[in-house]
């Protein structure tokens, strides 16, 4: 389905413009006014992380007029891995900025505008009315619904990825010409059902596959060029080297879209990628212990099984000693074999899965079960401060 550019032409481009995009002015597609419309485009990226970095990278390289860059995060060194718009130097600061520094170094003939603030129902309006479209690099459900929500309100594409070890999507919601994201997805999962980020995992290179699906589609729909990804949903499998892409409908009951909405204002949704959810909360209520209350018990020789609840990559990496591996996916169907006379003590990486695990064995009458607050991440940071944490 071609849809008309999104974006009028700009009057001209200068000499130093026509230069620099010439590999662009010569595609019969793009051409003069196909660039003239990106130079007049407003894109905002929201997260400038993975999918960020080759967004934002090739957006500017790309002559999009106005980038607008959402982040309130700092870089870590566990980011370079795959967000390749900064680097070593960057260590420790803000993202945003940094992400302004590459790309006013890959072009400076474009306008940047930052907003270090966390994206919220208060801002989210105001912030992205100034854009013609959104590109989402965020991880997280709560940031996403919210992105979907004002774009649909607002009227404005809004180009979608997401990234999870080897396994990438892309699509492009934009509910005046096909479905919105809460059409495939009307509600958010619940709490406790999402693996953090930072417990998922991703292959850091499928940040540009993907990355670089939004950006294509991005520029299709400003310029009006091509078949953008309206209506339908791309899937791309690493492991298998294989793209596919699968027809989605506008849901006509969408409670975003549809012809009833329910849902017509913004909606904070807790960030629950890595929250535990009601039951865990409850569990956890006087039976969580430090690492340093761990550590102490151990050296009093106090008798308990220490329960490793996460997955044998993780294992690998790093552990505490003492424990046994019962990855939280197996540890229903051995509870049979768990000891009743002596108290399970469990702990993941940073306490969200062992919180979990934890209402899971209450629940099956170990009242006793204790699990260990902040996870070995904590215990590498309060205990065990050789140990490498990741
Ligand atoms: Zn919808």
């Amino acid at each position: 389905m071609a849809l008309p550019p999104l974006v009028e032409p700009a009057q001209s481009l200068t000499p130093d413009e026509v230069r620099r995009y010439s590999r662009h002015l010569i595609i019969p597609d793009v051409a003069m006014d196909g660039q003239k419309r990106l130079k007049n485009a407003k894109v905002l990226c929201v997260g400038a992380g993975g999918l960020g970095s080759p967004a934002l990278m090739y957006l500017a390289a790309a002559g999009v007029g106005t980038l607008g860059i959402i982040d309130f995060d700092v870089v870590d060194e566990s980011n370079l891995q795959r967000q390749v718009i900064h680097g070593q130097s960057d260590i420790g600061r803000s993202k945003a900025q940094s992400a302004r520094d590459s790309v006013r170094e890959i072009n400076p003939l474009i306008q940047v505008n930052l907003h270090e603030e966390r994206l919220d129902s208060s801002n989210a309006m105001q912030i992205f009315g100034g854009y013609d479209l959104v590109v989402d690099g965020t991880d997280n459900f709560a940031t996403r619904y919210l992105v979907n929500d004002a774009c649909v309100l607002l009227g404005i594409p809004y180009v979608w990825g997401s990234i999870y070890r080897f396994d990438g999507q892309a699509s492009v919601f934009w509910s005046e010409h096909g479905p919105c994201y809460r059409c495939l997805y009307p509600e958010p999962p619940p709490p406790g059902m999402v693996p953090s980020c930072a417990e998922g995992g991703v292959l850091g290179v499928l940040c540009a596959s993907v990355g670089a699906i939004q950006v294509t589609e991005a520029i299709k729909v400003l310029t009006g060029v091509g078949d953008p990804l309206v209506g339908r949903l791309m899937i791309y499998d690493a492991l298998e080297m294989t793209y596919r892409s699968v027809k989605v409908r506008k849901d006509p009951e969408c409670p975003l879209c549809g012809k009833n909405p329910t849902i017509t204002e913004l909606i904070d949704y807790e960030a629950f990628c890595g929250t535990v959810s009601e039951e865990a909360q409850q569990a956890a209520i006087g039976s969580t212990i430090t690492p340093l209350e761990l550590k102490e018990m151990q050296d009093r020789g106090e008798s308990l099984l220490l329960v490793d609840v996460r997955e044998p990559a993780e294992w690998e990496i790093v552990r505490i000693p003492g424990a046994v591996l019962i990855p939280k996916g197996d540890l229903p169907s051995k509870l049979a074999e768990l000891p009743q006379d002596k108290p399970v003590v469990m702990y993941c990486k940073t306490g969200v899965r062992s919180a979990e695990t934890l209402a899971l064995l209450k629940d099956a009458g170990f009242a006793d079960a204790k699990h260990v607050q902040g996870g070995i991440s904590a215990w590498a940071t309060q205990v065990e401060k050789t140990q490498p944490v990741y």
